[in-house]
């Protein structure tokens, strides 16, 4: 299987360093607001490449962060706590914010079929190695102490900023970003931090360097990603904000440290914008998966939406490519609850085989080139109009959702036969009509109607399901 690789700007055959196994470490979420659809995007993206390798047969390792502590409000170390700010702003203690969000994020993972990582490790619950790994760093000659915490002398390590390709006799801290004067120069950055006077923190620590004090936000990554990985491990993912700042600065720290090199692979996944907009959760113009949701749509056409964008690329969310990816997803849905049903299992000819064997490989091509999931859904899309028979076509589009994840197997289509009576089908199809011109207001009313008839609707990832109502 090929990726591309951030690190030496090129697509590259997948070694994994133990062979058969991957190790895999995914930056999680800053867990101070709630997730939005481009983070959706983002963990739908590592999600099938977990998903790729294990169809390829690796064994994977997944370890996946969750930010509770450190991730301050500006990359120059200089800016508030994330996590505080909010607490401070809600007026609420910084657990019960964790906690919430962290709930929120896990809850659309489950909306988007992003499945769990075989490891979740919270920074506050790895105080302990981070400073370790501070003080190794100190040892070697690395850090300095300022007024305001412990700082990584990026002048010390030759190869400082190779992912992001910066070039450090160029690099100047912009005219409008706070500067830091005590900085020896303009990348270093903070391991740990000191409450400044009269901060009043709820999150603080004991450290060799102060007693009120917590660790700054890329010693986390670093600290416990080696921690379940090894020194060295392969695949290292995030969005590609990260590459400049947080994940050059993991890799001058983790290689600072152990002389070896940290990462093999580094997958960077592309941003998504809203109407052409930079969405994020500072500027607060986010649109979270349970808002598209509550629009009418199901969560598996957003992440069929997301998959028609390659990983790589800047994808533009708008709902009318929202209304397209529901009817593209729901009829895909369709055509797998058909094709199950269908009994009538043939022995497949030899023509019909080769076919499907085509296929196959086409789907496989596509996806151990740099993880080419839009030409997937077309091989999808082709093998539903193919004149394989239904149930060898079903399971072949089964197989093929293992790497989608689009909840095919799961399917069901909007029930039609007897026991609906014509007139509650006509307000079925009245009300997906209009769900899908968007008008939710009058498809609701639909809704109602038909319960007055005593059928009830459940949206389901496969569709709508009818069911008589209970009495
Ligand atoms: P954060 O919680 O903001 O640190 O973000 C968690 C992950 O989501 C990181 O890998 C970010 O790169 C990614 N991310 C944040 N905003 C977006 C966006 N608009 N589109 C795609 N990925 C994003
Ligand atoms: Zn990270």
């Amino acid at each position: 299987m090929k990726l591309y690789n951030t690190l030496t700007r090129r697509v590259e055959e997948i070694v994994p360093i133990h062979h058969g196994k991957v190790g895999m470490y995914i930056c999680g979420p800053t867990v101070y607001d709630y997730a939005h659809i481009g983070h959706g995007r983002t963990y739908v993206n590592s999600d099938v490449l977990v998903r790729a390798l294990r169809w390829s047969g690796y064994d994977v390792n997944v370890v996946m962060n969750i930010t509770d502590v450190g991730h301050l409000t500006s990359d120059q170390d200089t800016g508030e706590d994330k996590v505080e700010k909010k607490a401070r702003e809600e007026k609420k203690d910084v657990w019960e914010i964790t906690e919430h969000f962290t709930a929120d994020f896990w809850q659309m993972g489950k909306l988007l079929n992003i499945g769990r990582p075989n490891v979740v490790s919270k920074a506050t619950d790895h105080i302990q190695e981070m400073i370790d790994l501070v003080k190794r760093l100190e040892q070697r000659g690395f850090t300095y102490k300022t007024t305001d915490g412990v700082y990584f002398d990026t002048s010390k390590l030759a190869d400082y900023g190779k992912l992001a390709r910066l070039e450090p006799t160029k690099l100047k801290e912009g005219a409008r970003v706070e500067k830091n004067p005590e900085k020896k120069n303009p990348t270093d950055f903070a391991l740990w931090k000191f409450a400044k006077k009269g901060e009043k923190r709820q999150m603080e620590w004991e450290s060799p360097w102060g007693n009120k004090s917590f660790p700054g936000w890329h010693i986390e990554c670093s600290a416990m990603s080696m921690k379940y990985l090894g020194e060295s491990f392969d695949i290292h993912t995030g969005g590609t904000d990260h590459i400049p700042v947080h994940h050059t600065n993991e890799i001058a720290q983790s290689e600072a440290a152990t002389e070896k090199r940290f990462v093999k692979y580094w997958f960077h996944s592309g941003f998504l914008m809203v109407e052409g907009e930079k969405m994020s959760k500072s500027l607060g113009n986010f649109i979270r998966v349970v808002d598209v949701v509550k629009k009418g749509y199901d969560a598996l056409a957003l992440r069929y939406l997301f998959l028609t964008g390659h990983y790589r690329t800047t994808m533009n969310f708008t709902w009318k490519a929202m209304d397209a990816a529901q009817k593209g997803y729901q009829k895909l849905v369709e055509a797998a609850a058909e094709f199950r049903e269908d009994r009538s299992r043939t022995v497949l000819s030899r023509e019909k085989l080769k076919g499907v064997d085509r296929l196959r490989k086409k789907f496989t091509d596509a996806v151990n080139n740099d993880l080419g999931i839009p030409e997937t859904l077309a091989v999808m899309w082709e093998l539903v109009k193919s004149n394989v028979p239904g149930r060898d076509k079903y399971e072949l589009m089964e197989e093929f959702d293992k790497v989608l994840g689009l909840g095919l197997a799961e399917a069901r289509q909007v029930q039609r036969g007897p026991t609906v009576p014509e007139e509650v089908q006509e307000l079925i199809d009245k009300r997906q009509q209009l769900r899908g011109e968007k008008k939710f207001k009058e498809s609701d009313k639909v809704r109602r109607e038909i319960e007055k008839k005593g059928f009830v609707l459940e949206d389901s990832p496969g569709g709508a399901v009818v069911r008589r109502k209970l009495t």
